[in-house]
């Protein structure tokens, strides 16, 4: 397989892209300072395109790639990724469900119980010093809180479950009723917003999802109400939330995904009811081991003629 051309779209993991050197003819495409000359120049040996969620396969790439056989992506979500001209050329598409359930649902919760509970700011107020001046005010209990969920997949299903230990109410939307779980549905947005203190984003991204956060939304889950996005960035119409957060018509937020990462409104920096990540909800070593194995082992079981092991297209 060494003669086969491998395009790796931007720096994700060392182990992946050590592992696809050691197997393919691996190009690191972020290293490329003339990306069209260097299209031009590889196109016939490029079969394979990696990459994640930050940059993945556009329209454009896939029409200067006309040797592209499979884009195999280190991330579950494939918002990065033209499907439809993958599907129109035969190109194949993979991802990587299931390993990063647990790491992102885990984040959900710290997020839910980092804003209520104010854990960041503690820690500032602890470092700072301040403590010796006064106790840390109180702040709003996590457990029991009702919990929204936008998108009841493997993410928020496990979001769910471990809300639900808490003793949370838990409801739901997505674009049709799940016929196997006792969990409330409820047929908009604006209505599990009117219904939830705590409204968590986990769907994926797609033209529809884009902004399904709107100001309507942030209205219904109220001034008292706390957002956490796990999923994309642009699921939040970002301007919105910042003037909805300084305003005080939203309670609080936990975020780990932006619109235009890695730029931050930095009108957020200030607010305490705010807690800010970067992009970190698989970003632990042993997830992203395994996501690093599944595409390999994708790329690998296409160009031996086997079936993938997490095919989307
Ligand atoms: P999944 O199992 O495919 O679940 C996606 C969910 O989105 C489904 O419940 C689907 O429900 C819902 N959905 C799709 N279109 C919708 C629409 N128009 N309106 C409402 N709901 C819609 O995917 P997953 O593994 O749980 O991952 C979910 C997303 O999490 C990914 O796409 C990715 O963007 C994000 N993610 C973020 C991180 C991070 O680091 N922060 C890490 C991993 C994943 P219906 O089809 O029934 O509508």
């Amino acid at each position: 397989m060494e003669s086969i051309g491998v395009l790796m779209a931007c720096p994700m993991s060392s182990y992946l892209e050590q592992e696809l050197d050691k197997r393919f003819k691996l190009f690191r495409f972020w290293n490329v300072p003339q990306k069209n000359e260097f299209l031009s120049q590889h196109a016939d040996s490029i079969r394979a395109v990696v990459g994640n969620a930050f940059a993945g396969a556009d329209a454009e790439l896939i029409n200067s790639l006309p040797k592209l056989e499979i884009v195999s992506s280190f991330s579950v979500g494939l918002d990065k990724i033209d499907l439809n001209k993958c599907k129109e050329k035969g190109i194949r598409v993979t991802n990587t469900p299931d390993v990063l359930t647990e790491d992102v649902a885990d984040l959900a919760i710290g997020l839910m119980l980092a804003v209520l509970r104010r854990i960041c700011e503690c820690d500032r107020h602890v470092r700072k010093g301040l403590w010796k001046s006064g106790d840390f005010k109180l702040t709003s209990k996590f457990s029991g809180k009702s919990v929204g969920i936008i998108g009841l997949g493997r993410i928020g299903l496990a979001i769910a479950k471990r809300a639900e230990a808490f003793g949370c109410p838990i409801s739901y939307y997505t674009r049709s009723e799940k016929p196997n779980t006792n969990y409330k549905y409820y047929p908009s947005v604006v209505e599990l917003a009117s219904n939830c203190q705590i409204l968590v984003v986990a769907c994926a991204l797609t033209p529809e999802t884009r902004h399904i956060v709107n100001r309507e939304v942030m209205e219904a889950l109220g001034s008292k109400g706390i957002l956490i996005n796990i999923g994309r960035g642009p699921h939040v119409d970002e301007k919105e939330l910042v003037s909805a957060l300084l305003e005080g018509r939203l309670g609080g937020a936990g975020l780990d995904v932006f619109e235009n990462e890695p730029e931050v409104p930095e009108q957020l920096f200030g607010l305490e009811n705010v807690v800010l990540l970067p992009h970190v909800g698989s970003g632990t070593e042993e997830t992203r081991k395994a996501m690093a194995d599944l595409v390999l082992g994708n790329l690998e079981a296409h160009f031996l003629n086997k079936p993938l092991l997490t095919p989307v297209v």
